[in-house]
């Protein structure tokens, strides 16, 4: 044999050098990953022998052994599954695929608490070896190799790794672990099997595990025999081996789908919730649907990222990710289906095209909308689920009609009632407290909650006591030029020109306001002649009680400041927005410009103006301009 000696990627050595420490106390996983491996390994062979029988016809029933050798002190554990090539053992041994993975280092902080979550999320996999071993070998061979082609691949996790070509009689694939001191107690059968059926009782696979048993000495057996029976070593199933979905829910423990949501999920987290379903209608399928506990730390940043449900053909595992099940907006949703309505052959192409596919679709939306529905009962777990995930459920309304207003009534934010930035109002908690001659959901989207709270424009809804929802995350801009109306109310942003507060304005009022029209024609003069063709029309607010001006912009709906600044920066040119000044008569810094001379009344009227853009994009283009300006009023120029 040759063997030749390999470098592991900069982040598999980082990754070793860090699970040393921070998996240290949950030492068990290691077995969850391996076994999990040989299980996605007999999966894709079991797969893959549909179309070519021959692949498995020497060793067709499949299984996963578990054999502890104490004189040796190594564990090994054996599958017979699709095995590996020589480079596909360098690759996939020596490398991490997955992606995000620069991205993922990047975030570590070095604080060994915070960082051991993180490595837990992001899945340690093969390399949870080295939590227990000081060395690891593994004997492979692929199912479509030759007996010479087998492979032999070893580490003692230091940076480096051995790999060449050996004979091997079977396919499949050994990993011999050569345990450390302190972990030695996972050679003692009874660790072994507690572990073992905690992380596999849901795999479809038999796992055996080697066991040293007595044998019942024959009737006719001497004294002596009977006295002393013999021993003898041999496999013994230790799991339950049925595939959990297939299982009746109310036999299966939660601890049981906590496990199998690891399994599939490769996530180290319990989830927050689930939901397993047994459907025999048109279309006959079984779900099992999970919320994860956290975000994958590039849910927002890595559109590339892959998501989906596993894929099951009459209980045959048939692909991951088949992001096909679910809309975009749940892409944080983990699970499987399992069907009998699509073919076993099924294609990434032809599942996209199958009427199948499509209600599959319809159907389990509605399921994972359910599940979350449910959770939403539970305040202090809807809204751990929400601090994670509320973002991308935003996203649900523009892109599912269907769902539109279900998943409207999911989401939560902050408002002037609420009185904090955390996001616990829902639209019906708004509806119903709702003024009485109040017909329609008034909304403010700001960059954050201090500006939004803060905002002249509340002021007149405050005074009548309406509620307010206050909005400031990004994706609420996207959210609001999607949706018009929930249960028939409309939606209006406190910035519209209109605030068409209707009935809300009683007859005094409206009159009033066309009187302090009249009142102050001369000063509406004088503030449009300052302004020239800056604003558009210049008018007394109705909305204002403690500030001196705003600015709206003309025709309602327009652009907010912060989707312009998204534009602006992708380099798209927009047309300026056109404004229409509100000023407050009342306020005293109107009062002293109106008592100014001319020219000193400009420098007013720019200050206001200016200031009313301050308070409605909370920047201004040429602040230099606004400091010059305040500068010469203060010193009476
Ligand atoms: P993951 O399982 O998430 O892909 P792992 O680190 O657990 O990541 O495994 C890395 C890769 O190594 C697997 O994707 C697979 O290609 C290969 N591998 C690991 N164990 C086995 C095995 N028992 N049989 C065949 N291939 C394996
Ligand atoms: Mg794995």
């Amino acid at each position: 044999m040759t063997t030749q000696t390999h470098g592991f990627q900069t982040e598999v050595t980082k990754l070793l050098d860090l699970l040393a420490n921070s998996l240290y106390s949950n030492k068990e996983v290691f077995l969850r990953e391996l076994i999990s491996n040989a299980s996605d390994a007999i999966d894709k062979l079991h797969f893959l022998s549909l179309t070519d029988p021959d692949l498995i016809k020497d060793d067709p029933v499949f299984r996963i052994r578990v054999r502890a050798d104490k004189e040796n002190g190594t564990l090994t554990i054996s599958d017979n599954g699709l095995g590996l090539t020589l480079e596909e053992a360098n690759t996939h041994l020596g490398t991490i695929a997955k992606s995000g993975t620069e991205d993922f280092f990047k975030n570590l902080s070095g604080d060994a608490a915070r960082d051991s979550q993180l490595i837990g999320q992001f899945g340690v996999g093969f390399y949870s070896a080295f939590i227990v071993a000081d060395r690891v070998t593994v004997v492979s061979r692929s199912a479509k190799a030759a007996a010479e082609e087998g492979v032999r691949w070893e580490s003692t996790g230091n940076g480096t790794f051995e790999s060449g070509n050996v004979a091997r009689d079977a396919r499949g694939t050994d990993v011999i672990l050569h345990l450390k001191e302190e972990a030695k107690n996972f050679l003692d059968e009874w660790t072994l099997r507690e572990a073992i059926t905690k992380y596999s009782d849901h795999i479809s696979v038999p796992v055996e595990l080697y066991v040293e048993r007595t044998v019942e000495p024959a009737e006719d057996a001497s004294e002596e025999e009977k006295k002393n029976p013999k021993k003898e070593w041999k496999y013994e199933q230790v799991n339950d081996a049925r595939a959990l979905w297939t299982r009746p829910a109310k036999e299966i423990k939660d601890e049981e789908y906590k496990e199998f949501y690891k399994h599939i999920a490769s996530d180290f987290e319990d989830p927050l919730a689930w939901a397993h379903n047994k459907v025999e209608g048109e279309i006959e399928y079984t779900s099992l649907l999970y919320l994860p506990a956290r975000a994958p730390w590039d849910l927002f940043t890595n559109m590339d990222r892959k998501h989906g449900l596993k894929l099951y053909v009459q209980r045959v595992f048939i692909m991951d990710e088949a992001e096909q099940f679910l809309p975009n907006y749940l892409r944080f949703v983990k699970g499987l289906v399992d069907t009998n309505a699509l073919p076993l052959n099924i294609s990434r192409e032809l599942l996209q095209e199958s009427a199948v596919t499509t209600k599959l679709k319809k159907a389990l939306t509605k399921r994972a909308l359910g599940m979350i529905e449910k959770l939403a009962a539970d305040k202090d777990k809807y809204a751990l689920f929400y601090k994670q995930f509320g973002a991308v459920l935003k996203e649900g309304p523009a892109e599912d009609w269907t769902n539109r207003e279900t998943v409207l009534s999911l989401l939560r934010f902050a408002s002037t009632v609420s009185g904090s930035a955390e996001p616990t109002v829902s639209l019906d908690d708004y509806i119903g407290r709702m003024k009485e001659k109040q017909d329609k959901i008034y909304y403010l989207t700001a960059p954050s909650y201090e500006q939004a709270a803060a905002s002249p424009y509340l002021e007149a809804l405050k005074k009548k006591g309406i509620e307010v929802l206050l909005m400031t995350e990004r994706v609420d801009e996207w959210l609001m030029t999607n949706v018009r109306d929930y249960k028939e109310k409309r939606f209006i942003s406190v910035t519209a020109s209109d605030l068409e507060l209707g009935d809300l304005e009683d007859e005094t009022e409206k009159q009033a306001n066309k009187d302090a029209e009249n009142e102050h024609k001369d000063l509406i003069e004088r503030f449009k002649t300052a302004l020239g063709d800056k604003v558009k029309e210049v008018k007394v607010s109705s909305r204002l009680t403690d500030s001196p001006a705003c600015v709206v912009a003309e025709g309602g709906q327009r652009l907010t400041p912060q989707m312009r600044r998204i534009y602006e920066a992708a380099g798209q040119m927009l047309p300026e927005d056109t404004w229409i000044l509100e000023i407050n008569p009342s306020h005293a810094l109107i009062e002293k410009a109106a008592a100014a001379d001319e020219e000193h009344f400009k420098r007013y009227a720019e200050l206001v103006f200016l200031q009313a853009q301050l308070a409605d994009a909370g920047s201004l283009k040429d602040p230099q301009a606004y400091v010059q300006l305040v500068n010469d009023l203060l010193l009476g120029k």
